[in-house]
């Protein structure tokens, strides 16, 4: 029997590995399996290249529980006492770098790395043992043992095959992995789709209402998972198939992407893009990223770019470093190259589609454009890709490229400045009756209710030339694109004042609205009363919704436009009988009002380029007399106006008619609106 020391620093290694290499101890299982598939993988490839003559069996790897123990045995190309103390005591020394070296062109078949890999065993067990029968001719059995301190033992041992066994006989703290049903887990987990089977106890089949133990071996892992077919040899139904076995929980994929690249890459899988029912379910690390078909992560930020990591799907790839942070991830020229690569053939997929398939692409848009939109939105190479697939839909339901809706409304839409405005709507229903007034006068209108909308006008905005969203409701539908100089108001200022003052005496209080109120030529076939909100103020508090900081605009009243269209039947009859009942009481206030203002006129010329105390007091006195003078008159007088306002049913069922177009009459006000249509009714 040989002792020795294990070729580390003579400080005592394993405390270290065990409390901070890896911060997740299941690991260890992972480790051994793919040390055991890398074993025999490379027995197949001597066998291939004539280096093994022997028979190559049954080559299947067993993973079994004891009572104290955790055993994992292959039949691949085991390990001389020489080799043990090469690879396993001279801990530094990476015995794949051997191999690698003599086999490079044939390299692809090697287990990639995974830092210390065998000794995480010790993370759970206190003591392993290696019984292993190298594959040379002659060559001895030998067991390694080491209780997890940097002795070991080697001695002589029976093995009648060749392969190795490594035992873990599991520390008291971790027997937890003991378990069957978590060591099922772990292999479910990172050893699924390895590339030679791996048994895990025997199959069980249900037997007189019982679940019995067959003969046959429980193989759990798929040894040639999809990604690693050929495209070519893959019917739509092997991918949908492989997708319901990854997400058994997700509706059926909208297409998917298979990645193969040898260079300067080596690169493989499958992305799905998930159809979402809702932006709820929109999640990240769904990707599975593998390094020769053993599991490594769900995390594959900094690998993918951040708008890819919410499709599904697998990749594989032994050129991207584990174990490192995912900042240097991200800087590392081989991730760099595989992102841009990612993204260019989801690109160029998308486009595939959509040149081949217009019809299927539009049905898809709605389901498709979170991701398109989130990609160019973030990723300045993806929209220069992205911007000619784009699409945008219409309230009618069709579908535009970028260019083909400039086309289609660059006549229709374009503004005195030569601005191309787009008019949108974000709600169909709610915006109706401004659809319908925009697309009568010959404009189109675009639906933007996705969630990222607010985000991509802004871009847009941004990215075409001389272009402006407005929301159809932003303004009266002749103020929205205006082309020339307009006639604007005839109605005169006295009588616009009336209806000001009359409808502003009738508007029922709303939490955080304000009301302007305007009247406007509108013809007489428009609504007698539109409510609208500036492009602009709506936008500020849509960010500020969005946006942490901009709550100086989250917390000011919605402003709104009320608008009285002078040209209509029943708002000239509001002006007439106004004029009829109040007449004979306001005119003779009005009379007055017109001497105090005459008055007042009269001594602000004569002060005019007057110093204040070259003024006489009596001469400020008077003015000041007859401002306040003239307050109380229009008090009065508003006061007339509103009395009457109070008592004519009209002014309030026109208000609470443009309230309820825009869904804000809502409690009381309602209720009100209500009894009072039914009273005008009767
Ligand atoms: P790595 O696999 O990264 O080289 P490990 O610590 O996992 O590092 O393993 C060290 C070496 O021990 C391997 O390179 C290999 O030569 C040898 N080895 C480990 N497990 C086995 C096994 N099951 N069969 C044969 N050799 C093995």
């Amino acid at each position: 029997m040989q002792k020795g020391n294990i070729g580390v620093t003579t400080e005592n290694i394993f405390p270290v590995i065990k409390k901070f290499l890896y911060s997740d101890h299941e690991i260890f299982l992972r480790e051994l399996v793919s040390n055991a598939v890398d074993a025999t993988q490379k027995l197949k490839t001597l066998a291939s290249m004539g280096d093994f003559k022997g028979e190559l069996g049954d080559l299947t790897i067993h993973v079994s529980v004891g009572k104290d123990t955790i055993t994992v045995s292959d039949r691949g190309l085991g390990l001389t006492a020489e080799e043990i103390d090469k690879y396993i005591n001279q801990i530094a020394f990476s015995g794949a770098n051997d191999f690698l070296e003599k086999y490079k062109n044939d390299a692809n078949a090697i287990i990639g790395h995974f830092g210390l890999g065998f000794y995480s065993a010790f993370m759970v067990a206190k003591k392993v043992e290696i019984v292993t029968k190298s594959y040379k001719e002659d060559a001895k059995a030998v067991k390694w043992t080491c209780d997890g301190s940097p002795e070991f033992t080697l001695e002589d041992a029976e093995r009648a095959d060749r392969g190795t066994d490594i035992i873990l006989y599991i520390d008291d703290d971790c027997r937890e992995f003991l378990e069957e049903s978590r060591i099922s887990a772990l292999l479910n987990k990172y050893c699924r789709f390895l590339p030679i089977p791996v048994a895990f106890g025997k199959k069980k089949e249900w037997k007189d209402g019982k679940q019995v133990e067959t003969d046959e071996d429980n193989i759990i892992n798929d040894t040639t998972p999809l990604w690693t077919k050929k495209p070519s040899e893959l019917k739509d139904e092997d991918y949908t198939k492989f997708y319901r076995d990854l997400y058994p929980m997700s509706d059926e994929p909208l297409f998917w992407i298979h990645l193969n690249v040898d260079y300067p890459f080596h690169l493989t899988g499958i992305l799905y893009f998930p159809k979402v029912k809702s932006n709820i379910e929109l999640t990240k690390n769904k990707i599975q990223l593998y390094c020769n078909q053993v599991y490594v992560t769900d995390s594959v930020e900094g690998i993918v770019p951040d708008f890819l990591t919410l499709l599904h799907g697998v990749l594989d790839s032994p050129d991207i470093p584990l174990n490192v942070s995912r900042s240097y991830l991200q800087s590392d020229s081989n991730v760099k190259k595989i992102s841009t690569y990612i993204t260019k053939k989801v690109s160029d997929r998308l486009q595939g589609i959509f040149k081949n398939d217009r019809k299927q692409f539009e049905e898809k848009w709605n389901d498709l454009k979170i991701f398109i939109h989130y990609g160019m939105l973030t990723q300045e190479d993806f929209y220069e890709r992205a911007k000619d697939f784009a699409l945008l839909e219409d309230t009618d339901g069709k579908y535009y490229t970028y260019d083909e809706y400039k086309t289609l409304i660059k006549d229709a839409q374009t503004d005195k400045e030569n601005v191309l405005v787009y008019l949108y709507a974000n709600n169909k229903d709610e915006q109706y009756s401004y659809i319908e007034a925009a697309k009568a006068k010959g404009y189109n209108v675009l639906l933007m209710d996705g969630q990222l909308d607010i985000a991509v006008i802004s871009m847009l905005e941004q990215k075409l030339e001389k272009c402006r969203f407005t929301r159809v409701d932003s303004d009266v539908v002749d103020k929205l694109i205006v082309k020339e100089e307009q006639k604007g108001e005839t109605l005169d200022a006295g009588k616009q004042e009336v209806l000001s003052v009359m409808f502003k005496s009738q508007l029922p209080k709303i939490d955080k609205a304000e009301f302007h109120i305007t009247t406007e030529a509108m013809g007489e076939n428009a609504f007698p009363v539109m409510i609208t909100q500036s492009e602009y103020m709506r936008r500020m508090k849509d960010m500020a919704n969005i946006q942490s900081g901009m709550s100086f605009y989250g917390e000011m009243p919605d402003m709104f436009n009320l608008i009285l269209n002078s040209d209509h039947q029943l708002v000239k009859e509001i002006l007439e009988n106004e004029n009829q009942t109040c007449h004979a009481s306001v005119e003779p206030i009005q009379k007055e009002m017109d001497e105090t203002d005459a008055r007042r006129q009269e001594l602000r010329k004569k002060e005019e380029g007057k110093k204040a105390d070259e003024i006489p007091t009596a001469e400020k006195d008077e003015l000041s007399e007859l401002d306040k003078k003239w307050e109380e008159l229009k008090q009065q007088k508003d006061k007339v106006l509103t009395d009457y306002a109070g008592e004519n049913k009209v002014v309030r069922q026109l208000i609470d008619l443009a309230l309820l177009q825009n869904g804000m009459l809502k409690g009381e006000a309602l209720n009100k609106f209500l009894k009072r249509s039914i009273e005008l009714i009767g």
